[in-house]
């Protein structure tokens, strides 16, 4: 099956998450489509949507310029990176007044909690798909994890990488950026949802 994944292509490093789904797809053998989705329409159909790294804030406007709220809580797998997670989170600390969530995880985050753009960093982590050097970017902290949210990966004792299944919609969150350095979490996320995962 040709799998049709989007990409929220209004704001942040979506060319990156482009390259590394085209990639994830090459090494699965998997068939895979790219929507890069700047309008409500271009979200209809779709298997799944990747929410890039950026500025929530922004995100949050321009989502709600565009009435894009509802038809993205309808899509079966989302990966959120950063910006992409707080935008998923159930709760949010340090939110803007008047900014908008999809609210479809059960997470917890902290915006800007590791610092300021200056203090971004990088790190080797060990994760449940296996290491990757991750990168940090004004990146939330998630200090709060529902009871059926799996971790992925911690730094030090904070997640930083976590997923979720909520009837048969599938939930990836990550506070750093997967896509600058690895394929394995767009891989994972492919997968989500095919019978190769629910059987592990
Ligand atoms: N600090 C940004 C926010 O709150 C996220 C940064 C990022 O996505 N790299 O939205």
């Amino acid at each position: 099956m040709n799998m049709r994944i989007g990409i929220l292509s209004l704001q942040g490093d979506f060319a990156e998450h482009s390259h590394a789904t085209l990639s994830a797809a090459y090494r699965l053998n998997t068939p895979c489509t790219i929507v890069h989705v700047r309008t409500k329409e271009q979200l209809e159909g779709l298997d799944g949507l990747i929410m890039p790294g950026g500025e929530s804030t922004t995100m949050s406007k321009l989502l709600l310029r565009k009435g894009m709220f509802s038809e993205i809580s309808k899509i079966p797998k989302i990966l959120g990176t950063c910006a992409g997670a707080i935008m998923m989170a159930k709760k949010v600390e340090g939110a803007i007044p008047g900014q908008h969530f999809l609210s479809l995880m059960d997470i917890g985050v902290k915006r800007n909690a590791y610092g300021s753009q200056a203090s971004s960093f990088q790190m080797r982590l060990k994760t449940s798909l296996g290491d990757v050097d991750a990168t940090f970017i004004r990146a939330p902290l998630i200090n709060f994890l529902g009871e059926n949210v799996k971790p992925l990966a911690y730094a030090g004792e904070n997640p930083v990488a976590a997923y979720e299944q909520v009837g048969n919609s599938h939930y990836l969150a990550c506070a750093f950026h997967p896509e600058l350095s690895t394929t394995l979490f767009h891989e994972f996320f492919l997968k989500l949802g095919s019978n190769e995962i629910a059987q592990q």
